[in-house]
């Protein structure tokens, strides 16, 4: 059982003027598929040919890592982005004001961490299916929450290769263009689905 290669839920032009067509074309149909392919060929006749791509990322090491790892955190960044960016749901902001003291400081919190974001990788919203904390983290290269066994709840991608062809070294307004164009409910729905296993061990003693 390969990988399969996710669709993405809007058209490559549909994020213009944030992302260019021309830069969702080079990062989901080279970038993102050669990690695929990749992580597919490596994959073959190992003990992750029939493992769902969670785990295998939460468990390889080197090449099956970076290829498996690189696959799960696009398919996760093309899912956080929408063209009209819906409102965070009641449910969701609560929690964002409760454990951030307010949605704001947590949008300004999580857009200077993926700013200063050092070299190319990845700038996440976790939450800890066991004590049920957020956290803002940067992770490097192919680093991914899953391997710390946190949920991913939102992410952006800050590889160069993800926004040099429309802003070249303005990191800075290609993080505040993302801040946009968020899809607050497939953020929400990744919260519900990690309060599920809080829950299910909060209830478990
Ligand atoms: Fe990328």
């Amino acid at each position: 059982m390969a990988l399969l290669i996710s669709r993405l839920k809007y058209p490559l032009a549909a994020l213009e003027p944030f992302i260019s067509e021309r830069t969702m074309d080079c990062h989901y149909n080279w970038h993102y598929l050669t990690y695929i392919s990749a992580a597919n060929r490596l994959i073959e006749k190992t003990y992750y040919h029939d493992k769902d791509i969670r785990k295998i990322v939460s468990t390889a090491v080197g090449p099956i890592f970076n290829n498996a790892a690189q696959a799960f955190n696009h398919d996760f960044f093309f899912s956080c982005m929408i063209p009209n960016a819906p409102l965070i749901p009641s449910r969701l902001s609560e929690e964002l004001k409760r454990q951030f003291r307010s949605t704001d400081t947590f949008l300004d919190a999580f857009l200077n961490s993926a700013v200063s974001n050092f070299g190319a990788g990845w700038t996440w919203l976790t939450m800890d299916p066991v004590t049920g904390k957020m956290e803002i983290r940067n992770t490097s290269n192919a680093g991914t929450p899953l391997s710390d066994g946190l949920c991913p709840l939102l992410c952006i991608d800050i590889w160069e290769h993800a926004y040099y062809l429309d802003y070249q070294y303005r990191r800075n307004d290609y993080v505040a263009g993302f801040m946009n164009h968020i899809d607050w409910n497939f953020v929400a729905a990744q919260y519900d689905e990690c309060l599920k296993t809080f829950l299910r061990k909060d209830n478990a003693g």
